[in-house]
């Protein structure tokens, strides 16, 4: 029987992890992926108080170490479900089902998709949702990034250093993402900001060959020719499991507020997965902590 089960292995899980060892608390995190969650992709974290400048894979390595060295047993299982039996939860996964006295969702986000025909089709073959994963493929090559986030704007700024030209291409005329990203890539030569423009498709049978555009101010197509597109168009919640276990909001996320409790007692939710206005690294990790220390207190009132 574990005492807290976190599913999902990215910052706010591993802090919650770390904070339920370190009271006394066996803690287990489910992650049916890689552990470190999304800022894995990141090639350079450098708004984490504390660490000037670290990769997202080497601050996720870091941060699994902690929690491991602390004693949180890992379980690299899908979670499918989540019940309850006589004030035990059950977490089921696509293997066993596991008992808990509590539980802490920090089951982050995935990346949102375009939404475009050929989207889907030409991934691996041109599209991409990983800079950092897929950059050095197109050394030498034209590519284009989808978004005005900062994701964007630092994917745009890695595969910078890699390709030919890369394109920005934004919906709007205001980028989302830290301005002070934005006039970085103002300096490279071979970045260009494609504005108030919309993906109508990409272009290619089997590999990407180009994008089709929507001047949204001119109101007229153009096409770009790229040999890829990453898209950095943000991010939506995976919490259909949870949906009726614990209330979600409109858009998905699970509705909790700055203590992490969740309309469910005893479940918490902590991170990007949860209601918040600010989704970052940091926010991550402190949700992790309150979660970890608000799951401790409802054990121990047990
Ligand atoms: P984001 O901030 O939500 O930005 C998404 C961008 O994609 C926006 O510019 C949005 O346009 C655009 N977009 C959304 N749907 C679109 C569609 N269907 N077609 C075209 N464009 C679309 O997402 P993010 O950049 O992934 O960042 C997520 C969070 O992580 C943010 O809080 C960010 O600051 C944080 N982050 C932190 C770091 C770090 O180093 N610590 C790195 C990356 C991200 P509009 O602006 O018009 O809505």
């Amino acid at each position: 029987m574990f005492d807290i089960a976190i599913i999902g292995g990215g910052t706010a899980g591993l802090t919650a992890a770390i904070y339920g060892q370190r009271a006394g608390k066996r803690t287990v995190v489910f992650e049916g992926l890689n552990f470190g969650g999304q800022i894995v992709n990141s090639p350079n974290v450098e708004n984490y108080p504390g660490l000037e400048s670290i990769s997202g894979s080497q601050y996720s390595m870091n941060l699994l170490n902690q929690a491991l060295k602390l004693g949180t047993e890992t379980i690299s299982e899908k979670v499918k479900e989540i019940r309850e039996e006589e004030g035990i939860k059950i977490i089921v996964t696509e293997a066993k089902e596991y008992p808990c006295k509590s539980v802490i969702i920090a089951t982050g986000v995935a990346h949102r998709h375009l939404g475009i025909e050929k989207e889907d089709k030409l991934v691996g073959s041109g599209v991409s949702y990983c800079a950092t994963c897929d950059g050095a493929f197109f050394r030498g090559r034209d590519v284009a990034v989808i978004g005005g986030g900062n994701t964007a704007l630092q994917d745009a700024a890695f595969l910078a250093n890699y390709c030919n030209k890369v394109y920005v291409v934004h919906r709007r005329e205001e980028f989302r993402g830290e301005s002070r990203l934005v006039n970085a890539l103002k300096e490279k030569e071979n970045v260009e900001f494609v504005l108030n423009a919309v993906v109508k498709d990409i272009i290619g049978e089997f590999m990407v060959e180009g994008v089709l555009l929507h001047d949204k101010k001119e109101e007229k197509d153009f096409q770009i020719p790229v040999a890829g597109v990453f898209v950095a168009i943000g991010q939506i919640p995976q919490n259909e499991i949870f949906d009726g276990v614990v209330k979600l909001d409109e858009y998905g996320f699970i509705l909790a507020s700055e203590d992490c409790m969740t309309s469910h007692s005893g479940i918490f939710a902590a991170g990007d997965c949860r209601t918040k206005e600010v989704r970052q690294l940091t926010t991550a990790a402190a949700d992790g902590s309150v979660a970890a220390l608000e799951a401790c207190k409802y054990l121990d009132a047990k």
